[in-house]
């Protein structure tokens, strides 16, 4: 069969050898004393080798071998050479100056016209550059999956190419079931459209964005985040990909926000506690004030409840504290609030109500409490003093004038609510 190559002069194909990118190597077929002795070495060999052509010429390419060489490689190199076939391998050459380098390499047996084994061709390739960067990219994902945080990489558009193990922790997601996607998959509905066009403002003018985050895991949980994305830029200054790290802070809010109910409300009643209850106070002030809504507040006391604890223990007492709140709780509007302001004492605030609704509200939980039976007890009643800000009067002289009437319900027969209307006269002992 007649060969391409015979179209082209032998001189053309010289040089193309000569110029290829790739190493080749031409050795004799026949092993003499020295082995396969290189006839033939282009310019791309000699680079690669840092070997002149007078040095190369009628060596053997075992000269590029050393400590690290793979003999397994080698000894399978020299089983095709001896059968005749292909081969293509990899392993550690050495320069002449004993940096070494990964060579790929493939060598094809050369036959001349009679079919008889010539000359061996060698086309090699130093592949150290991308063995290096594999090995970067391996440590950097190594780097990346060995911290508890998640990375989430994504191009300029925001498409995911990457999350670490950290992501798949928190989240729950798998790699493969977010490649490709837009981190937005992990929005939780629980903070507005501002927030992120905010984030986004920040990002698109290369700057990094810094904030908490309340995402949605695959689990539907959620998952508070403290979170930076920062953009990376490529030389002319565009942005390439996003880079985001983020701390799950779930734990830490869900203790916070438990610490923070415990604060709130008190542990045997439900009720707000005192703390909660004068910042409460103080806020229904504060909007009644700017609003020009009335406000009004009373101040219910169970009546005889030492009796109780005496007669049927502090246990029973506290069931019976629990159940009133509880009666209090129940009778009231989601927007009025019941304090725990002393040990049998509450302290209930009506907020945008005149005098006379709320009136009805203060009757309506002292009915609810005189019509509820507790086991052993029988019944409990309820002493109430009520009061309505008056304009320009300080929150202190509002509370001093309830519990004036407070004290007038004692007096005057307990089981009753007492509206503070005129200047109270001075508290006197009951
Ligand atoms: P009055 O009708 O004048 O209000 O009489 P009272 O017996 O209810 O007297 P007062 O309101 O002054 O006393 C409240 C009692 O409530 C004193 C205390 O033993 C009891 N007490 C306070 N806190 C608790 C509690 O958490 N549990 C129980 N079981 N009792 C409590
Ligand atoms: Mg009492």
């Amino acid at each position: 069969m007649k060969s391409i190559a015979s179209h082209i002069e032998a001189s053309v194909i010289a040089q193309a050898l000569d110029q290829s990118v790739n190493a080749v190597l031409l050795t004799e077929a026949h092993e003499g004393e020295g082995g396969h002795r290189i006839v033939y070495a282009n310019a791309a060999f000699l680079r690669m080798t840092g070997y002149g052509e007078e040095e190369i010429l009628g060596q053997n390419s075992r000269i590029l071998q050393g400590p690290d060489t793979c003999g397994e490689v080698i000894r399978r190199l020299r089983q095709c050479l001896a059968d005749g076939t292909f081969f293509q391998g990899s392993t550690i050459n050495y320069r002449k100056d004993g940096r070494p380098y990964v060579v790929e390499w493939s060598v094809s047996p050369v036959r001349g016209a009679s079919g008889e084994i010539t000359h061996f061709l060698s086309l090699q390739q130093d592949i150290s550059g991308l063995i290096a960067a594999q090995k970067a990219t391996q440590l950097f994902d190594r780097i990346l999956n060995a911290t508890d945080d998640g990375v989430v990489i994504t191009d300029s558009r925001g498409t995911i190419e990457f999350v670490n193990k950290g992501f798949e922790e928190i989240t729950g997601y798998g790699l493969t079931e977010v490649l490709g996607r837009n981190p937005s998959m992990l929005k939780s509905g629980e903070q507005n459209a501002d927030f992120y066009t905010e984030m986004w403002n920040t990002l698109k003018q290369g700057h990094s964005y810094k904030g908490t985050f309340v995402n949605r895991g695959k689990n539907d949980q959620l998952i508070y985040c403290d979170e930076t994305i920062t953009p990376l830029t490529d030389e002319n200054d565009t942005i390439t990909h996003y880079v985001s790290i983020f701390r799950d802070l779930t734990t830490r809010v869900l203790e916070e926000q438990m610490f923070r109910e415990m604060v709130r409300f008190d542990g045997l009643t439900g009720a707000l506690t005192r703390t909660a209850g004068e910042l409460a106070l103080e806020n229904a002030f504060m909007q009644s004030r700017g609003s020009k809504l009335p406000m009004s507040i009373a101040l219910a006391d169970i009546d005889h409840f030492k009796q109780v604890n005496d007669q049927w223990g502090h246990s029973t007492g506290d069931v019976v504290l629990k159940t009133v709140s509880g009666n209090l709780i129940a009778a009231l509007r989601a927007n009025d609030s019941v304090i725990r302001w002393g040990g049998d004492e509450f302290l209930l605030i009506f907020g945008g109500c005149d005098l006379s609704h709320a009136l009805l509200l203060a009757e309506r939980c002292r009915q609810a409490v005189a019509d509820s039976q507790h086991e052993n007890v029988g019944v409990v009643t309820l002493s109430i003093g009520l009061g309505e800000l008056r304009p320009d009067e300080a929150l202190a002289d509002l509370i001093e004038r309830v519990d004036q009437a407070f004290y007038r319900a004692k007096k005057t027969g307990r089981n009753q609510t007492q509206v503070s209307t005129a200047e109270e006269p001075p508290a006197v002992g009951i």
